[in-house]
């Protein structure tokens, strides 16, 4: 099998039997062997009907119900781990994105031998409360993962299968998966201006929160990969410098206080240790210090329970292999 298309729909019923037919024609003349798995995110319209049906009539139709809607990282993960095919590509269901654009990107990634090839809506028809916030998250996206890609949430992308087997996507970490793929070692990723429709029938399932969610995302998701093996690093050096600013101000009164007293200072005369606000900065340092210290051990206690699961890989292709 050449390729697996994956298909997360949420509501999406009056989409469905266009959406097949469109991937139908396009890859009709082509001699790429394809499966279609399409997931119902717990849709409550007639999503589900329609897609059984279009699986009746074709043979190479695989479809997943999830019970409830999880979202769409969980759907898109779900459809991962079915896939057969050498290349997996990720597409919306509602029809934005253009079936047309499969066998070209799939050309390219094969050509190029590319681990990843990503849509870019250049010509994006949606309205502006969504095109104006994107620039922005794509920018800082760019600036924080240094991957030059100028969309990283379009739906339309294709991958190698050993990519999407890396990773693990829950929560709405679907915007992220360049990033999670590069932090796995696969860095050869392209961009392909795709074509892009208006949204024709239901309504979009994001509103305005995807910003602030998403940057909430953007934040774990650098955090989590940096650190998820090393977490001790993290907790415990911001740790020791809370914990050594408290120790060398308790110090710094300490040394005041003494010195004062052998200067011969009446002791009515020298400020009490509790009267300085210093004092109390520096017991709190020290209190967070040592808290941010024993997270991070936790973290590190958690991370030898669950050692097995090797968080690397070894690159089987890799040159001078003798066996
Ligand atoms: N989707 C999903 N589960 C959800 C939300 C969305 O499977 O909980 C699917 C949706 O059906 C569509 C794709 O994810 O196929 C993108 O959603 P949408 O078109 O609403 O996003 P937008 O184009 O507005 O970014
Ligand atoms: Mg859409």
């Amino acid at each position: 099998m050449n390729l697996s298309i994956i298909i997360p729909a949420f509501n999406e019923g009056e989409s469905i039997s266009h959406l097949f037919n469109q991937i139908k024609n396009s890859l009709s003349d082509k001699k790429i062997s394809y499966e279609v798995i399409i997931i119902d995110d717990g849709s409550n319209d007639n999503t589900w009907v329609e897609i059984i049906n279009i699986s009746k009539k074709s043979k190479n139709i695989i479809p997943i119900k999830f019970k409830k809607n999880y979202g769409k990282s969980d759907a898109l993960d779900a459809g991962f781990k079915r896939a057969s095919g050498d290349y997996v590509l990720t597409m919306d269901a509602d029809l934005q994105d253009d079936p047309s654009e499969i066998s070209p990107l799939y050309q390219m990634i094969t050509r190029d031998r590319l681990d990843i090839v990503s849509g870019w809506k250049k010509k994006r028809n949606d309205p502006f409360s969504k095109t104006i916030p994107s620039k922005f998250f794509n920018y800082v996206t760019r600036k924080l993962s240094g991957i030059p890609l100028n969309d990283f949430n379009c739906g339309i992308k294709i991958y190698r299968k050993d990519v999407v087997n890396s990773i693990n996507l829950y929560g709405e970490m679907h915007r992220y998966i360049p990033l999670i793929a590069k932090w796995n070692g696969f860095n050869k990723i392209g961009e392909k201006e795709v074509n892009h429709n208006r949204r024709k029938f239901g309504i979009t399932k994001f509103g305005m929160e995807r910003y602030l969610r998403g940057f909430l995302d953007l934040l774990s998701v650098s955090f989590v990969y940096r650190f998820r093996k090393r977490p001790m690093h993290f907790f415990g050096s911001i740790g020791v410098l809370f914990f050594m600013l408290g120790f060398i101000s308790v110090g710094w009164i300490i040394y005041e206080k003494i010195s004062k007293i052998s200067e011969n200072i009446p002791l009515e005369q020298i400020r009490p240790v509790t009267d300085q606000p210093l004092f109390y900065i520096a017991l709190i340092s020290i209190i967070i210090g040592i808290q941010l210290f024993l997270v991070g051990f936790l973290s590190e206690l958690i991370i030898q329970i669950n050692s097995d699961k090797k968080g690397y890989k070894i690159d089987k292709s890799g040159e001078g292999r003798k066996n």
